[in-house]
């Protein structure tokens, strides 16, 4: 016969607001365990008692809830202790380093719920369980107990608490438990704030079917709505929001429906419905009714499925998809309150679908796409941030690293974590930089850490370089291309050398000029430059960003001149006017607002501007995603191009961009293989060498298709948990400073 033992068990990981408590619970009674769980901003401690402790361990790894992670467990004898059950104690409160709970779209069981008319929450706006419903959005501190949710102010009702505190319930334990009697309410507001009488899902769903726009408050934000199919809806959202091209989010009222406005495959479809649902760029079908406005001049779509009850009430009434955008201001972090949408927003929105559920901290949508198969992570947001990291050993410092300036995060270091914020928004106005500063101010709260420690941008005007100048602590500045290697690697947990490629917009170089082509050997301990495109002038500056005719035309100045460039059968050349081409030949000449960039993702634009695709830009990355949708996988002759002394120099590629004449499908495709031409240029180098690749560029799927298949499994990493853009450069950051503060290096 077996003997009792004894054992203190402590588990870190994802381990709050996933059902973990009562999954402990119910091995505990399975295997006739007493003692106690118990929820620390660690993680969780059990106490366990048992003849069957080795079994029931065993059953804690490997019968997991589904959202649940475990990053390590401990387990060590127990002093002896007489339990006579097995109890789910109340939190203990400490210093912090506990995963935080994520967001999840409302589950299966509570879906048969709301629409059961049996069950008291029938059609109920708010039903969650431990498997489903806010976390993140809706926590002051850590741990997650109601406590300190923003669900304390909704006093539970007797049923309510029954389930709470009955072991069988699959709310046991269930934090934003609450009912009609007892939880939040919703309400309609017209744009001057004032409540309008009836019922609030009813008016809102007029409103959309009478074309108009509402604002709807979900789980981390407003979500701007209008009729998708309804081209003036559409096209009134574009012109009240000053928002020109840029493609808006459709989400599906169910999969089927979804499934007849663009093509997808298992990969896509397991993210569309599973149990976060993200935004997944995808194919659109061509000639369905959905309004061209949506995403004009590209054959993709970002598409969802609602994942709060209150999302799926709407289309219960509705049988239209529709247009769901974060409500704010150009790239402005999203809005929380109906009163900023009130003041800010109300030449914008016709009504308001309110409640009183109050959201802590502002979360967008995740966006994602599968590229060969694999996840692109393109915006860190509901369901996948914040993101925690184990480190090997625990850190000596508390580090925050605050990224770059557009695609605004930030990065924690405590204990033996790294902890990457959810996305933020573009800096750079006050909103945003207010925002930006309370995200700060909110991880600190949360890990109950002051940093002793900020890394950031090398950019010195970056609003989180200025940030963290003005912290007056010690602080660093990390070089932004250098960072997206490192951010890769921290992903992974690389710490060798490797052939590292940045392809970003651009970003401040460490000689001062305006990087972003760049190749690198790269540790954990610094990097060196060995390749980058041979720098071209941006005439007009920032003007030339927004204008890639500008940058392909210096390109041209590179190689003819002025006459030739005059008499060029050329779209860049076709879209200026001649004394637009003097004066900028001019400029070019004397060197005058022309700054030079070696940056990949402008020379996208260029060749887009080359091609005939798009000669001015509504939006960043407009140019490479109206390219893709060209490029043909059976085009596989690079573009010639020459490198000296690590300079790569793609004049021989202009001239023969110009004899193709605008031939788009040959461009987009040549210049595709082009860039996979270069890489691998340098990958034959170093063959011993992983590949590590990151920026913006990389968004771009069908250059990741043609690089999966060239440098396949083994060699080559990308980001797929944390985002490839500049989401993810205050995680590159944090890394550097993990790996080089403890031994003296910064
Ligand atoms: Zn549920
Ligand atoms: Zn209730």
């Amino acid at each position: 016969m077996s003997v009792e033992s004894f054992y203190k068990i402590t588990i870190k990981g994802i381990v709050q607001g996933v059902g973990f408590r009562p999954f402990v619970y119910r091995e505990a009674i399975r295997h006739g365990i007493c003692g106690f769980v118990c929820n620390t901003p660690d993680g969780v401690i059990i106490e366990a008692q048992g003849k069957e402790c080795d079994a029931f361990i065993n059953a804690l790894q490997h019968n997991l809830p589904e959202r649940a992670r475990i990053d390590s467990m401990e387990c060590e004898p127990s002093s002896f202790t007489q339990f006579s059950d097995f109890q789910i104690r109340e939190s203990i409160l400490g210093d912090g380093g506990v995963a935080i709970p994520l967001d999840t779209a409302l589950c299966s069981a509570c879906q048969a719920e709301m629409d059961d008319p049996n069950n008291r929450r029938f059609r109920y706006p708010f039903i969650n369980c431990t498997d489903c419903g806010p976390r993140y959005t809706i926590i002051q501190t850590p741990p997650y107990d109601r406590v300190r949710t923003s669900m304390k102010h909704f006093t539970m009702c007797s049923e309510c608490a029954a389930e709470y505190t009955d072991p069988s319930s699959r709310r046991y334990h269930a934090e934003p438990i609450s009912c009609k009697e007892c939880g939040p309410k919703l309400t309609f507001l017209d744009i001057c704030g004032d409540e309008i009488v009836g019922d609030p899902i009813v008016l809102a769903v007029d409103m959309l079917k009478s074309g108009k726009i509402i604002a709807l408050k979900g789980l981390g934000g407003f979500h701007l709505m209008c009729n998708a199919i309804s081209d003036s809806a559409v096209a009134e959202l574009r012109l009240r929001k000053h928002r020109k091209a840029k493609p808006l989010a459709v989400m599906f009222g169910s999969i089927e429906q979804l499934e007849t406005y663009v093509s997808i495959n298992e990969v896509e479809k397991s993210h569309i419905t599973g149990a976060i649902k993200p935004i997944v760029i995808v194919d659109a079908l061509k000639g369905t009714n959905l309004s061209p406005q949506i995403a004009p001049y590209i054959d993709r779509l970002g598409v969802f499925l609602p994942y709060t009850p209150l999302h799926r009430l709407l289309f219960e009434h509705i049988d239209f998809p529709l247009v769901a955008t974060s409500a704010n201001i150009s790239d402005e972090p999203i809005m929380i309150r109906s009163s900023e949408v009130i003041n800010r927003l109300s030449h914008v929105v016709d009504g308001i679908l309110d409640h009183d559920r109050v959201i802590i901290n502002a979360l967008d949508d995740a966006v994602v796409q599968i590229a060969e198969g694999r996840l692109v992570m393109l915006r860190m947001g509901r369901g996948f941030a914040p993101h925690t990291f184990a480190l090997a050993s625990p850190l000596q410092n508390d580090i925050l690293a605050l990224g770059a300036h557009q695609k605004s995060a930030i990065a924690l270091g405590v204990k033996e974590n790294m902890i990457l914020s959810p996305h933020i928004g573009d800096l750079g106005s006050v909103e945003a930089d207010g925002y930006f500063e309370r995200t700060v101010q909110t991880f600190k709260r949360f890990y109950d850490v002051e940093p002793s420690v900020l890394v950031h941008d090398l950019h010195p005007q970056y609003a989180s370089s200025v940030f963290a100048v003005s912290q007056k602590k010690e602080h660093y500045g990390i070089q932004h291309h250098y960072a997206h290697i490192l951010a890769c690697m921290a992903e992974y947990g690389l710490c060798e050398r490797v052939l590292g490629f940045a392809y970003d917009g651009t970003g401040y170089g460490a000689d001062g000029s305006l990087w972003g082509g760049e190749v690198m050997i790269a540790d954990t301990h610094g990097y060196e430059r060995i390749g980058f495109l041979k720098p071209f002038a941006l005439l007009g500056g920032d003007k030339a960003i927004k204008e890639p005719r500008r940058i392909a035309l210096s390109l041209l100045f590179e190689n003819y001149t002025l006459d030739e460039v005059m008499s060029l059968k050329s779209p860049t050349v076709e879209a200026f006017l001649p004394h637009e081409i003097r004066t900028l030949h001019h400029m070019w000449l004397k060197n005058i607002n022309a700054p030079r960039s070696s940056s990949m993702g402008r020379l996208f634009d260029a060749v887009a501007s080359l091609g005939g695709f798009v000669q001015s830009l509504d939006y960043e990355g407009q140019g490479g995603m109206m390219m893709e949708s060209f490029v043909d996988d059976s085009i596989i002759e690079p573009f010639a191009f020459e490198v000296n002394d690590g300079m790569i120099d793609l004049s021989p590629m202009v001239r023969e961009i110009i004899s193709l004449e605008g031939d788009k499908t040959q461009i987009a495709s040549r210049f595709i293989s082009t860039v996979e031409a270069i890489m691998s240029y340098y990958a034959d180098q170093y063959p011993a060498l992983p590949i590590v690749v990151g920026g913006g560029v990389f968004q771009n799927r069908a250059l990741m298709a043609r690089l999966y298949r060239r440098f396949g499994e083994g060699r080559f990493y990308v980001q797929q948990q944390t985002p490839i853009n500049d989401g993810s450069i205050a995680l590159g950051q944090l890394y550097y400073a993990v790996h080089n503060m403890e031994k003296g290096r910064l």
